[in-house]
């Protein structure tokens, strides 16, 4: 088994090539058969839907939003891995694919194992931006135990157990570098949405 870095995806685009990009995935029904079914298609990155529903339920939107886990990384399975390796004809990576179908994407990922995050995004303007950072960590009030949450987290995590003590909610401040990591991270997300 594979550790999973879970991801959110967002399409912008024509709703054509929007449902054309989103085919690239690997669907339920075709987990371990997508290269015999079609020509081109995303290593590793699962969505956990049938085609059928996922056309029903998500590609209604615009933008379309919705979950892919990738195998251990976000960038080995869109940009620099799979897709790259000789065996893997069939696999894209995510820039052939935003070019090929003229649509913009934002991802972010979380890893809980290994305990990172990414950012993947392609714009017609940036072209492709990939990054990944280790999440950032809070030391338990009670025992000082030090512990890694996702970035979004951060905010609420009143219900989140110490490993170690088992003590709920005590985490301490944010230290200088997870604010700078965090004022970052909303400085990424402000240039997106503006
Ligand atoms: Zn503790």
């Amino acid at each position: 088994m594979p550790n999973w870095a879970s991801g959110y995806v967002e399409v912008k685009g024509k709703p054509k090539d929007i449902k054309n990009f989103c085919k690239l995935f690997i669907f339920e029904e075709e987990e371990g058969k997508k290269n015999q079914i079609q020509k081109h298609y995303f290593a590793r990155s699962f969505v956990y839907s049938t085609w059928e529903d996922f056309k029903k339920e998500e590609l209604s939107q615009n933008p379309v939003g919705f979950a892919v886990d990738f195998a251990w990384a976000g960038g080995t399975c869109l940009i620099d891995g799979y897709p790259t390796e000789k065996d893997n004809k069939n696999c894209v990576t995510l820039d052939w694919a935003c070019k090929k179908y003229n649509v913009e994407v934002d991802i972010q990922t979380e890893e809980r194992s290994e305990c990172f995050e990414e950012h993947i995004a392609y714009t017609k303007k940036g072209g492709l931006v990939y990054n990944s950072w280790n999440m950032p960590t809070k030391n338990c009030g009670i025992c000082g135990n030090e512990q890694s949450f996702p970035t979004q987290m951060l905010d609420s995590l009143e219900n989140e157990e110490c490993y170690e003590c088992e003590n709920v909610g005590k985490w301490g401040q944010d230290d200088e570098l997870q604010k700078m990591v965090r004022e970052k991270m909303e400085k990424i997300k402000e240039k997106q949405n503006g």
